[in-house]
């Protein structure tokens, strides 16, 4: 059993070695704060909790962090596991401290493992985004560590489990961090649990030949200090046996056994300077033979991690192959703690670790892997802002995009699930739908049969496309006549702010070019997709706008009736007779003038006739012209169109072409595509290759009649149009 004595003295140790200026006193004090917190918990091994932080702050402090770092690996598991609380901490430490064990807190709450494969690199970026401060993922790194290092006292259950996490989540992580020794570590660590024979056999193999190793490789040693230390180059030279992980590695991928293995061996040079890196290089290939293509210069193109060395392999007198790497100190100090040793280099200059973070991001961000023997387990860790990790109560792990809502939850799961929604749990409390989601936060959609499907706020409430999406879909589908209503209400107001007539939009004129304008079929079906939100009121008035203006200016331009210039009203009451009104008499027979077939919408005048009522003609029909006449005068009369658009009326166009076969065709397929009815349709030649068709027809008004005009226009050969006269 390990006691107490011996960690405390082996934390002091590190402190003096590692951070000679720390204030003991501050770190004694968190000592038996923590140790008083856990007063009533035991490790697996029956020995005093305390162990636990203060292993855990031995290996932050080696890792070269700084003094609140120390103080949250002492203090990690006291949010978690005891009373005590991040106010007690901020007080007791500081708010820095404080922050840092809660960070740590809620990368222990979350559930890093999963069976699924695919949700890995979601986990380690979850992992990354939840922890705000690197010091808080370096910390849980060693809390990794050292539970990995007394993972014997574990059931073979949690023992499995936790090594699965380390492997996928840990051990990755550390390599990206560039912390070699702790990922070799962890990875060598695991491996004796996930694969016990494999290990085994790696372990008695390389205990069988430890003394063999050895000698090989103090007569390398030897030979190559004693060569650089002839050269007048101050070198450290150690060799060392690659660990056990990358052997086990290299078995699998090779399929060799292990006396098969080439290269088991490694050897370090570390000296003060960069030249001597490469004057070191130039004697290692005097004193061996290279094999040839293993060179590797990481110093003048480093690894993405900050990785720098010069790597080259060569085979010895004995013919066994060795690899062997040269690099400074500084060199050698980043490739062993790789991210804490950057950090250890900047806590002079005071930067913040806000700073610290964007520089980890950068680092991660500029990764490319290159380097494919190396980099085989690599991973992308994304640390951008714009996307929050989620898990479903089951641990599944939910990426939405960042300022996520319950709602979003709900319809990342399943449409059906987002429309069911009555509510959500939010961390096993009850929350609001429009509550923001954190990293790490388990959310719980409540759902019921009787749910009455998503609200209309909920699409400003949502931040996802998806969410929106289908929010929309369902307003679509369930509730057309509500968004008719809906969509009408919101269309007809902003046709009011914009001093729209309603009207236009069902002038016959208008109508199939405004719906074509907006590609609906028809208004009802636009209604409903301004309704569920498929398009906005404003925009569909805007897309209309213009030829509605056009329109309306076109009508009012026809110059009121001479005869009744401005006159009064003309009284409700009266009677229409084929949709014409005539001012001061009640009832009477009306016809159209035969001359100018006016419609609905055409300026008119009437003329009482002898015997066949009142005759309606166009103002500008010549035979209306004599209305001044003081003999005739009594016999005009004020007319005007009743609101009665059901009423057909004929009329009649010339047409005037240039004579071509199937030109008369053309005419009557135009018409019969404008869906009118034709009375008529006689075709003349006129001289000088000319022709002329005169067509009678049905309208409902003379904006109906404008639109055929216009229609019958656009034929090919037809190059002018007028009203018929006769
Ligand atoms: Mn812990």
């Amino acid at each position: 059993m390990e006691t107490f004595e011996e960690h405390y003295a082996g934390l002091q140790e590190a402190l003096r070695k590692y951070a000679p200026g720390t204030d003991m006193a501050i770190i004694d004090q968190a000592v038996e704060y923590a140790n008083a917190k856990h007063k009533y918990q035991k490790r697996k091994d029956g020995s005093p909790y305390i162990i636990h932080p203060l292993a855990v702050a031995q290996i932050v402090t080696e890792m070269g962090l700084d003094s609140d770092a120390v103080l949250g690996a002492l203090l990690h598991d006291c949010i978690e596991d005891t009373d005590a609380s991040h106010e007690e901490i901020a007080r007791l430490f500081g708010d820095t401290v404080a922050e840092l064990v809660e960070g740590v807190t809620k990368l222990t709450r979350a559930n890093f493992s999963t069976s699924e494969q695919a949700q890995m690199e979601n986990l380690r970026k979850m992992f990354m985004a939840m922890s705000k401060d690197i010091r808080v993922v370096l910390i849980k790194i060693a809390d990794r560590l050292h539970n990995m290092r007394t993972m014997q006292y574990q059931s073979p259950e949690k023992q499995i489990s936790k090594c699965r996490e380390t492997m996928d989540i840990y051990a990755p992580l550390a390599h990206r961090l560039g912390m070699q020794r702790i990922k070799w570590e962890l990875e060598d660590l695991s491996l004796r649990y996930l694969a016990p024979e494999r290990h085994n056999e790696i372990m008695s193999y390389l205990k069988e030949h430890e003394e063999q190793d050895e000698a090989f490789m103090r007569t390398i040693q030897n030979k190559i200090t004693d060569r650089l230390t002839r050269m007048g180059i101050q070198a450290t030279v150690y060799g060392r046996i690659k660990h056990v992980y990358s052997i086990y590695r290299k078995m699998q991928s090779q399929g060799k056994t292990l006396d098969e293995l080439y290269d088991l061996y490694a050897f370090r040079v570390i000296v003060d300077s960069i030249p001597d890196c490469y004057n070191v290089l130039g004697h290692i290939h005097d004193l061996f033979n290279l094999v040839p293509g293993r060179f590797k210069d990481y110093i003048s193109t480093p690894k993405p991690n900050m990785y720098q060395s010069l790597h080259t392999t060569v085979i010895g007198s004995q013919g066994i192959p060795f690899e062997v790497q040269i690099r400074t100190w500084e060199m050698h100090e980043t490739a062993e703690y790789g991210i804490a040793a950057h950090w250890k280099y900047k806590q002079g200059t005071g930067a913040g670790s806000e700073k610290d973070f964007e520089w980890v991001r950068r680092l991660l961000e500029s990764q490319q892997d290159s380097d494919a023997e190396e980099y085989v387990q690599s991973l992308k860790i994304d640390m951008f802002d714009d996307e929050v990790f989620v898990f479903t109560p089951k641990g599944r792990i939910v990426s939405l995009p960042s300022g996520s809502t319950p709602i979003d939850f709900a319809y990342a799961i399943h449409s059906g699930v987002g429309n069911a929604m009555v509510g959500a749990k939010v961390n096993n409390r009850i929350a609001n739908i429009d509550t923001t989601l954190t990293n790490g936060d388990i959310v719980e959609i409540l759902t019921s049969k009787n749910a009455k499907g998503p609200s209309r706020d909920w699409l400003t409430i949502c931040k996802s496309n998806q969410a929106r999406t289908k929010i929309k879909q369902w307003f679509k589908k369930e509730k057309r006549e509500e968004n008719v209503v809906h969509g009408r209400a919101s269309f007809e107001s902003e046709m009011k702010r914009m001093g729209l007539p309603m009207s236009a939009i069902t002038d016959p004129a208008l109508e199939p070019h405004l719906l074509k304008k907006l590609s609906f079929d028809n208004w009802e079906d636009m209604y409903a997709a301004i309704g569920y939100g498929g398009l906005t009121a404003v925009k569909a008035v805007g897309r209309i706008r213009d030829d509605v203006t056009k329109s309306v200016k076109a009508e009012k331009t026809p110059v009121p009736l001479k005869l009744n210039p401005d006159g009064e009203a003309v009284k409700q009451n009266r009677h229409a007779v084929n949709g014409v009104i005539v001012e001061d008499i009640d009832s009477c027979m009306i016809k159209f003038a035969r001359c100018c077939t006016p419609v609905p919408g055409d300026a008119i005048v009437g003329f009482i006739t002898k015997g066949f009522g009142v005759s309606i003609h166009r103002v500008d029909c010549p035979n209306a012209q004599n209305r001044t006449d003081p003999k005739q005068a009594a016999r005009w009369v004020r007319v005007r169109w009743a609101n009665q658009d059901d009423h057909p009326f004929d009329t009649t166009l010339e047409l005037d072409c240039i004579t071509r076969d199937g030109l008369l065709l053309d005419v009557a397929t135009t018409m019969t595509a404008a869906h009118v009815r034709v009375k008529e349709l006689v075709g003349k030649d006129l001289p000088g290759g000319k022709s002329m068709f005169t067509v009678r027809f049905e309208v409902k008004d003379v904006a109906e009649l404008d639109f055929i005009r216009n229609k019958l226009m656009n034929i090919r050969d037809v190059i002018g149009s007028r009203r018929g006269q006769n």
